[in-house]
């Protein structure tokens, strides 16, 4: 795997993630045993004393391709780069990348950089995307920020993008981040608007991260300012709070409570929802049963029904009833056949019939479809609930909990009881 395409949260991927170490001066980052390292960093000094860095950044995949075919001789510092570090000293590793990625043929495979200490903390983190725990093992100090343009600070936060970043990309991100930091001001928690935020790659389904142990937010470089990521960004700055500004005492409140919740089984607001559309399914169900019952009576077998949704090419066309059982239908042509709800075909936007009598079953039955309009409202746009979870996921572990209390709570979104409670955490 290209190291570039390292998910970051992704634990089992981090831990085939290793690094041997040869000497003190110099740390090569490999994603399995096997084959040729992804990053090598060479200090000045030990890795925890050195001002300057040396990085190589391989792209191992390619050059392992590339050795399939062009055999390098047994022994030779580029054959031993294939394999384990073990065969080479320092001195040998050091220039055989250096003359790797000074080489014409193959600098697409390496690149090599020289970086001050603050400068290799940032590379490494956002721009490789690799864990900031793992910086802290290896390298210790992040070192002290030299003057830097390329610095960005929103409240007391420090934003942090890789360095290939479009300006355009990068100013709507910077965007975003005050967007936030404007919500937190107004509802009094704007301290959590601190510390290192990085903009880098992330699991695909998460837009956002927080780490306790190293006190990090990391956020999708690829996020869109829309009011999902907003909320998700409320949220890892809520969990922000809880780890470094809420006192011993109030967590172990909101643990009890979480747990006495979980006990006599609170709903959240998305279950009320839920019961709201199984409500409107049921209903439906009662009312389109006598249609059913007619296309049943009306309908034999070898009958013709055409599909006529154009856009499920597979379904289209022609069909021949087969026979019913229960709540279904099985519909046939040549060797396919199909099972369906027999309520289903009871839509006039998607079945035709040439038998008069059915054709007006389909109609009447369309009209009770009509009515059926569910609409499931995402977690951005749930409308200010006294629930005590008011999405599901907050019920999944009381930091959980107090994140999603603390989106829902800085957008005017939490009321009554769960309201009293959260702003008794965070006063
Ligand atoms: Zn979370």
């Amino acid at each position: 795997m290209d190291l570039r395409k390292i998910k970051v949260g992704d634990t089992k991927t981090i831990a085939a993630l290793y690094a041997e170490s040869p000497s003190d001066y110099l740390v090569a980052f490999r994603s399995s045993r096997r084959g040729p390292p992804k990053i090598v960093i060479a200090g000045d000094r030990t890795l925890k004393d050195s001002t300057k860095f040396q990085i190589w950044v391989l792209k191992p995949k390619a050059l392992q391709r590339y050795f399939r075919t062009n055999e390098p001789p047994v022994g030779s510092p580029v054959w031993n780069i294939m394999g384990r570090l073990g065969g080479l000293s320092d001195v040998q590793l050091k220039a055989t990348l250096d003359s790797l990625a000074n080489s014409k043929e193959f600098k697409k495979y390496i690149t090599k950089k020289t970086l001050s200490r603050p400068k290799t903390f940032k590379y490494f983190t956002t721009d490789l995307h690799l864990y900031v725990g793992i910086w802290d093992q290896f390298f210790g100090e992040k070192g002290v920020d030299e003057a830097d343009e390329e610095i960005v600070k929103v409240g007391n936060a420090k934003l942090l993008f890789p360095g290939n970043i479009r300006p355009a990309n990068k100013a709507k991100l910077i965007d975003l981040v005050k967007t936030v930091y404007s919500i937190l001001k107004k509802a009094g928690v704007g301290e959590t608007m601190t510390g290192d935020v990085r903009f880098s790659k992330i699991t695909a389904q998460a837009v956002g991260m927080y780490y306790p142990k190293t006190q990090d937010v990391r956020i999708k470089y690829v996020a869109k300012k829309d009011k999902a990521t907003v909320n998700t960004l409320l949220h890892e700055f809520g969990h922000k709070w809880m780890y470094e500004f809420m006192p011993q005492s109030k967590q172990s409140l909101l643990k009890d409570k979480w747990k006495e919740l979980r006990l006599s089984g609170a709903k959240s607001a998305q279950d009320e929802q839920e019961l709201r559309i199984q409500e409107i399914v049921d209903d439906y169900a009662k009312r389109i049963k006598p249609y059913v019952e007619e296309a049943k009576r009306v309908l034999k077998t070898g009958d013709k029904l055409t599909y006529l949704n154009k856009r499920k090419r597979s379904i289209v066309g022609d069909w021949y009833i087969s026979y019913f059982k229960g709540d279904s239908v099985f519909l046939k042509r040549g060797h396919e056949s199909i099972k369906l709800k027999a309520s289903g075909l009871l839509r006039k936007e998607l079945w035709k019939s040439e038998n008069p009598s059915m054709q007006k079953i389909i109609e009447e039955g369309s009209k009770i479809s009509e009515d059926l309009e569910i609409t499931r409202t995402p977690k951005h746009a749930m409308k200010p609930t006294a629930e005590w979870f008011p999405t599901e996921y907050a019920k999944k572990s009381p930091s959980e909990w107090f994140a999603e209390m603390f989106a829902f709570s800085t957008t005017g979104r939490l009321e009554g009881e769960p309201e009293k409670f959260f702003q008794s955490l965070v006063s």
